[in-house]
């Protein structure tokens, strides 16, 4: 499959890996929109928040769950997590992705 975030979880492509394990993979946005700009995606390829299936429940409440750790471990005080879905939605990479961005 041709997806540059799988390609990121295959280590095909390189990034600035922040949190790994068997399940997620969060690493730095190549074009930071503010000062602390991670991505955190399923290893699993969803396409979308629209292509969600009864089966990925969980996965998306441990995907919310991950940035809170995250930004725990990382001392965020305060940070605004966004989901683009969708070309209208400002979506450009098709791979479910959650944005953690922060000033500190
Ligand atoms: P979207 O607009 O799809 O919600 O967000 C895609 C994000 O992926 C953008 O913020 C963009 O900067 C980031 N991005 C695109 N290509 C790469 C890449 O090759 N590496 C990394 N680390 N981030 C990327
Ligand atoms: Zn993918």
């Amino acid at each position: 499959m041709d997806c540059l975030f799988c390609k990121i979880i295959n280590k095909e492509v390189s990034s600035d890996i922040i949190y790994e394990d068997d399940k997620f993979l969060a690493f730095k946005d190549i074009n930071p929109k503010a000062p602390i700009h991670f991505l955190i995606i399923p290893k699993k390829h969803i396409t979308s928040i629209n292509h969600l299936q009864e089966e990925d429940k969980m996965l998306i409440g441990e995907l919310i769950f991950l940035a809170k750790k995250i930004a725990e471990e990382k001392n965020l005080d305060g940070y605004q997590l966004h989901i683009n879905v969708g070309r209208n939605g400002g979506q450009i990479i098709d791979h479910l992705h959650l944005h953690l961005l922060a000033n500190k």
